[in-house]
């Protein structure tokens, strides 16, 4: 899975649109602060969806 950067905490799972001729979109987790800002993740023409995640926590033991 696609992460806007390692060490940030996303909190949305995007999916953009692919690129023309391509049949797969791309699915990136995005964190609020990217999504804000770069317009990279945040050009709405861009998404075709996208998913607020809620508890998404990771554990490592
Ligand atoms: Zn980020």
């Amino acid at each position: 899975m696609n992460v806007c950067e390692d060490r940030h905490t996303p909190k949305y799972e995007i999916t953009y649109k692919g690129i023309k001729g391509s049949r797969y979109n791309h699915v990136w987790l995005v964190c609020s602060t990217c999504f804000e800002n770069k317009k990279c993740f945040g050009d709405k023409e861009q998404i075709v969806n996208m998913v607020k995640i809620n508890d998404l926590s990771l554990i490592n033991f």
